[in-house]
């Protein structure tokens, strides 16, 4: 198991070729996943490994999505401005670990006026000492108006903040887009939400923030019988 001290100091992601993105979700409109309605987009692989991470089913590239980043990145804008959401949150999996396909995500919902919010276990001071040796580094973060950085620390639950899941991990306005936001939880936290989809055959899809304990309380509620199909993909 990975100690805090391995969390915090991961050495630099091998680069991979942007040409195509390995993924497992897109939601084109959702309103857990960062301010406003956004789009989110769960790229697949991460190298970081954070003990008690609740997407460990996205941490190998293996069972991945694997399609064309540019085709994909034009059809994720597309969609997240026809559902009139104001950005893209890219969540993982750890982005940096494909920081050149995500870039080119980024970049093209940049070139329509949307936003981009970006979760990273990496912390900020790490990508920019990277960035200066590495471009796809350096252009995602360039694309990136809102982040959140540092390893998941589940012996430091952040109970005040919003999207974030440990008290280390810090809310970045790297751009202005969201400065006012990141001014606003600083001074008073705020409220995370959780989003329940359930379709026509009974499947469950579950994003957003909550602790298991209460999201099974309100499963409960909800009359969702334990053994129903299931997948719950939170920000951290
Ligand atoms: S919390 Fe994020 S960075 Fe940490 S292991 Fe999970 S997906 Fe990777």
């Amino acid at each position: 198991m990975r100690s805090v001290a391995d969390l915090l100091d991961r050495p630099v992601p091998e680069r991979r070729s942007g040409e195509t993105l390995r993924w497992s979700r897109f939601l084109a409109s959702t309103t857990a996943e960062g301010p406003g309605v956004r789009s989110a987009l769960w790229s697949q692989g991460c190298s970081v490994h954070c003990p008690g991470c609740f997407n460990p089913h996205l941490w190998a590239a293996a069972g991945a999505r694997l399609d064309d980043t540019a085709a994909l990145a034009e059809r994720f804008a597309a969609e997240t401005e026809a559902a009139g959401a104001e950005g893209v949150t890219l969540l993982g999996g750890e982005p940096f670990d494909q920081a050149e396909a995500l870039a080119v995500v980024a970049e093209a919902m940049a070139a329509r006026g949307l936003t981009v919010m970006t979760f990273s276990g990496y912390t900020l001071d790490a990508l920019t000492g990277w960035a200066a040796e590495r471009d796809d580094i350096a252009r995602l973060l360039a694309a990136t108006d809102l982040l959140v950085d540092g390893p998941y620390l589940r012996d430091r639950p952040d109970a005040i903040r919003p999207w974030l899941g440990s008290t280390n991990q810090g809310i970045r306005a790297l751009s202005p887009a969201y400065a006012d936001v990141v001014a606003r939880i600083d001074a008073d936290g705020g409220r995370d939400r959780v989003e329940i989809r359930i379709d026509r055959d009974g499947r469950i899809d579950v994003n957003g923030w909550a602790d298991d304990a209460a999201l099974a309380i309100l499963l409960d509620d909800l009359g969702v019988r334990a053994d129903a199909p299931f997948r719950k993909e939170k920000n951290r």
